[in-house]
């Protein structure tokens, strides 16, 4: 027996209604918002998430499933969903079309983690990308997609937290702050912030150990380092927030896990699902396009994890949807009836109706228990007297009622409701 692959899941057949129903309600609300979808491919070279990720992240150091193909070529299956949208921008010369381009993605991403409740090696996430609007609106559109897209599905428990962590110039002022705080207090941290130290301070703010997190909890702020345009760009996107009445709170923790990151950074968090409790997170990356070769563009978006998503709304209860059903079963009890029995099948399907056939040879008793089990809203018998008298036997599942009607798929349809118990 060989086993699924450590950290990855199977959606089974019982469940695919649940991710259909978060899928479909992504799609609904990306329409709402004229966001449109962009598929990108699974693997790419790895040199864009050198360049776009950035080589001081977690991800891009430990985590990526790097792999040499058959040519030779360095490969790198997606760790995220925005380099290879900003590849994909830049290579089909999106930014000729009118702008903005506003995308949306659903997409596998893979990073080799170590697997607990809410953190698996291949996860998937709903992802939107705006390149080209600069404009604190942006921002805060954004915000209002994934807020949009929680209201539709009913979770109210997620709380939006909010920070700016500037532009590059106002990093070099703060990291300068952030090393001269955390000088003294290395050798408390762990040894991952003790290397992010050199390399990439600001990462420190994001670590999980408690050691680590208790230092911080008094180191400078990057809202007190931010240069007038960014601190107005800040201010605005608040602003903006507070005009529609979306409720959020100012977090200067935030500073999310990858290096493309300019001015507004934003998590939605749950209470309720423990140590993994960002579902969504996202913000502001003006350098990101650049950096992976094209012009200089303004961009903003967010990554959603969808299995994250998925226990948010089974934490609340909520029903995502119906798990699918046949419409009819079609149950021939002899072999005479087989024929008429697909045949009815077709034309039913034809009229858009679920249907489902016997397909074990299975004796009456067994085929009802069976449509019963399957959760068919009608059967449909058809054995030797009603092949004599050239009709068939709807009956209700629901209601238990039987109508003896003619073997066609209007005839069926058309008797739904209007039997007798019998
Ligand atoms: P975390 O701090 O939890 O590691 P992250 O900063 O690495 O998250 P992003 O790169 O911003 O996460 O990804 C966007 C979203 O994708 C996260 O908010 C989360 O919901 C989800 N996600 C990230 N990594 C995983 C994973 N390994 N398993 C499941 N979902 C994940
Ligand atoms: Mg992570």
């Amino acid at each position: 027996m060989i086993n699924i692959p450590k950290g990855t899941k199977d959606v089974l057949p019982q469940d695919a209604y649940r991710w259909h129903y978060l899928e479909n309600t992504m799609r609904d609300v990306a329409r709402l918002f004229c966001i449109d979808e962009i598929r990108t491919p699974v693997f790419e070279h790895t040199e864009l998430f050198l360049r776009g990720v950035g080589d001081t992240t977690d991800i891009v150091n430990k985590e990526m499933y790097t792999f040499e193909d058959k040519g030779g070529r360095s490969m790198t299956l997606k760790p995220e969903g925005t380099a290879g949208v900003a590849r994909a921008f830049i290579e089909n010369a999106l930014y000729a079309n009118p702008q903005p381009t506003k995308m949306y993605y659903i997409t596998p991403v893979f990073r080799y983690e170590r697997p607990q409740a809410g953190r698996l090696r291949e996860h998937h996430q709903f992802g939107i990308e705006y390149f080209g609007a600069s404009s604190p609106l942006a921002d805060v559109e954004v915000m209002t997609v994934a807020a949009t897209l929680f209201k539709r599905l009913g979770i109210g428990n997620l709380s939006l937290r909010i920070n700016s962590i500037g532009c590059p110039e106002c990093r070099v002022r703060y990291n300068v702050a952030l090393r001269a705080y955390l000088q003294s207090r290395l050798d408390d941290m762990c040894p991952v912030c003790r290397e992010r130290f050199d390399k990439n301070p600001l990462r420190i703010l994001d670590c999980k150990e408690a050691g680590c997190k208790a230092i911080t909890a008094q180191a400078p702020v990057t809202l007190d380092y931010l240069c007038d345009e960014c601190r107005t760009h800040h201010e605005q996107v608040c602003a903006g927030l507070d005009a529609i009445g979306m409720a959020y709170e100012i977090d200067p923790h935030i500073v999310r896990g990858l290096d493309y990151y300019t001015r507004t950074v934003f998590e939605f968090i749950s209470s309720n699902i423990g140590a993994q409790g960002t579902v969504c997170g996202g913000g502001r990356y003006n350098n990101l396009v650049e950096q992976v070769g094209g012009k200089p563009t303004p961009a903003v978006g967010f990554g959603m994890g969808i299995e994250r998503l998925l226990l948010t709304c089974e934490q609340l209860g909520l029903p995502l949807g119906q798990a699918y059903a046949p419409d009819y079963y079609i149950a021939p009890l002899c072999e005479d009836a087989k024929g008429l029995a697909a045949n009815l099948a077709a034309q039913l399907r034809d009229a858009g109706k679920a249907v489902s056939v016997d397909l074990l040879d299975r004796g009456m008793k067994a085929q009802l228990k069976y449509a019963n089990k399957i959760g068919a809203r009608h059967v449909v018998l058809i054995g030797e007297d009603e092949l004599a008298g050239n009709r068939v036997n709807v009956k209700d599942m629901t209601t238990g009622e039987s109508t003896m009607t003619q073997p066609s798929a209007t005839a069926i349809v058309a008797a739904d409701g209007k039997g007798e118990r019998i």
